[in-house]
C-alpha cells in the first residue's frame, strides 16, 4: 500500500542512513526478522527455484541479507583505500583437472590463471580485477587469506566465496580493521561454482594502485 504522505529525504545526511544500517547490524536486527525472511523466501519461490527446504532457504536469504548489510556498512571506508586485493575461489575455474593451465604457487599461496579459456569465470574475473588495479589471488581456501595479508599491506579486500566463508572472512577482516566487500556464490559446491560477474564489476572500483601480482 503506498504511503498516505509524501516525503523528500534529499536533505537527510548520508550519515543517518549509515547509522541506521550500523544500528540494525549491531543489534542483530536482521537475525530477528526470521519470519519476514521466511515470507520473502516463500514469495520469491526460493524453494521451488533452488530445491532447498524452507529452513535452508531462509538461512541462505538471512546470510545474503547479512552480507549486503556488511557491504553497505564498510563501503565508504573501502572506497577510501588505495591498495586492494581480490580473492577468488579456485572452484569457479572452468576445469578442476590438468586442463586448467593455472600455476599454483604454494609460497603465496595462490593459483595464477594462464588464461587458457576465454569463457572461464576466473579468467574474466582476474582480468577485471587487474584492469582495476587489484592484486588478484585465486584461492584453494579461506585459510590462505591471513598468509597473503601478512605479506602484503593491503588496505581493502574484495572476496568472492560462498556465504558461510564470507561470514567467516568478514569476522577476520573486522579483527584486522580492514574494510571488505563481498560477492557471494550463486552456485556452491566443490567444482563449477558460479558468481555473478556483473555484481563483481559493481563492487570493484578503480584504484590508484598498479597490480604486480
Ligand atoms: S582460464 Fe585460467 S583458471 Fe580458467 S581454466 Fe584456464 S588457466 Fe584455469
Amino acid at each position: 500500500m503506498p504511503y498516505k504522505f509524501s516525503f523528500d529525504l534529499s536533505r537527510v545526511p548520508r550519515s543517518f542512513f549509515r547509522g541506521l544500517v550500523r544500528a540494525a547490524y549491531e543489534k542483530n536486527m536482521h537475525k530477528r526478522i526470521g519470519r519476514g525472511v521466511r515470507q520473502l523466501a516463500k514469495k520469491l519461490k526460493i524453494r521451488e527455484l533452488t530445491g532447498l527446504n524452507i529452513s535452508d532457504a531462509s538461512m541462505l536469504v538471512e546470510d545474503l541479507v547479512d552480507i549486503q548489510i556488511r557491504n553497505l556498512l564498510y563501503r565508504e571506508k573501502f572506497l577510501k583505500t588505495k591498495k586492494r586485493a581480490l580473492f577468488l575461489p579456485h572452484c569457479s575455474r572452468k576445469y578442476m583437472d590438468n586442463r586448467c593451465q593455472a600455476r599454483f604457487d604454494p609460497k603465496i599461496p595462490s593459483y595464477y590463471c594462464a588464461h587458457c579459456s576465454s569463457d572461464c569465470l576466473i579468467n574474466k574475473a582476474t582480468a577485471l580485477g587487474k584492469e582495476r588495479g587489484y592484486g588478484v589471488y585465486v584461492l584453494p581456501g579461506g585459510t590462505c587469506i591471513p598468509q597473503i595479508l601478512k605479506k602484503n599491506p593491503y588496505e581493502g579486500v574484495v572476496g568472492v566465496a560462498c556465504s558461510q566463508e564470507l561470514k567467516k572472512g568478514g569476522g577476520f577482516l573486522k579483527n584486522k580493521n580492514l574494510p571488505g566487500q563481498a560477492v557471494f556464490l550463486i552456485k556452491n559446491g566443490c567444482a563449477n561454482t558460479k558468481f555473478n560477474l556483473k555484481s563483481l564489476k559493481e563492487i570493484l572500483m578503480k584504484t590508484g594502485f598498479k597490480s604486480t601480482e
